[in-house]
């Protein structure tokens, strides 16, 4: 892999299912040392994505490398230098805890025991139950432990907090996972698909969405934030009648007005700023604000 080679590149990749077309088209480009979010209502095609760059899935046409190689050619390069947690996880029913991390572990060249430990300890897992006895998010714990002793390059996620209670999602979230970009920064990438996109704000610094496997829209999370303003305006008198591009209005009351800005914050501000303008006030949607716009604005 060269050094400006992105950890995940896939260009036009398309999947079907008979006549579905799950995956239409997708472009998705990762760098190294990110943690990249990909967003979609369900059925827009996340899983079928992250399934063919795991060549658990073979494309019907398109592009895929990780770490610059086709996971088709070169799976187990590929999957030694990464884990993978699925949205639904099983073990085999007669190994305990123990066993299932240890034979887990068997597979890796490397495994970091105390942060098995330590997880153990932070999710408070008993490692003598029987994994068929495992609750579903008890499982997801295990999954998780199993993916991040490793210490792998790439972590594919997805919908990897599902079952957990919010504590241990909250937890693992800030903790685990930060944890496991901050013991070695710029170096570990993380592809996470999730609907519980308020609770990875923090984490995520670049994402896409995707819908009827589409790209809808990319970006990093800052240059969303800063393109994507919920914008309160109050006047002295009637609303001024105004061109606004590129904004949703979200209430008209008098007075008042709330819209939110597709694109050009400034630009919407400047116009809002009339000799009547009695009070502006702008703020940065969430992560989880901007996905729900996004996707509403594509369905007027
Ligand atoms: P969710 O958020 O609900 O998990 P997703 O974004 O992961 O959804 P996919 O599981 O990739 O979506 O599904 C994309 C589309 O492909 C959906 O229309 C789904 O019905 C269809 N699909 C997925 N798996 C199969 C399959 N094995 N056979 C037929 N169609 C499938």
């Amino acid at each position: 892999m060269k050094n400006n080679e992105a950890v995940i590149e896939i260009q036009n990749l398309v999947r079907t299912y008979g006549k579905t077309d799950a995956v239409n088209g997708l472009n998705l480009r990762v760098e190294r040392g990110r943690c990249y979010g990909f967003f979609g209502r369900n059925g827009a095609g996340k899983t079928t994505t992250i399934k063919c760059l795991l060549n658990l899935l073979k494309p019907t046409s398109g592009s895929i490398r990780v770490f610059g190689v086709d996971p088709a050619r070169d799976e187990v390069e590929i999957k030694s230098r990464l884990a993978y947690v699925p949205d639904q996880v099983s073990f085999y029913p007669w190994m305990t805890v123990q066993d299932t991390l240890a034979y887990l572990a068997s597979f890796r060249k490397h495994w970091n025991r105390d942060l098995e430990q330590q997880l153990l300890k932070q999710f408070g897992l008993k490692t003598s139950l029987k994994s068929g006895t495992l609750s579903k998010g008890q499982k997801t714990q295990v999954a998780l432990i199993a993916a991040i002793c490793p210490e792998p390059e790439l972590l594919v996620l997805d919908e990897p907090t599902s079952g957990l209670d919010p504590i241990v999602r909250r937890d693992f979230i800030r903790t685990v996972i930060g944890a496991y970009q901050d013991s070695d920064p710029g170096n570990r990438t993380i592809l996470v698909s999730t609907h519980l996109i308020s609770e990875f704000e923090g984490l995520i610094d670049d994402f896409t969405i995707i819908d009827g496997g589409r790209e809808v829209l990319t970006m990093s999370a800052d240059a969303a934030r800063q393109r994507f303003q919920k914008v309160y305006a109050r006047f002295t008198g009637p609303l001024p009648q105004l061109e606004l591009q590129d904004t949703v209005v979200t209430r008209r009351n008098g007075c008042e007005l709330e819209l939110v800005t597709l694109d050009q914050p400034e630009a919407v501000l400047n116009r809002l700023r009339q000799p009547t303008m009695d009070k502006l006030e702008s703020h940065a949607l969430s992560l989880e604000e901007i996905f729900v716009t996004t996707l509403q604005d594509k369905q007027r």
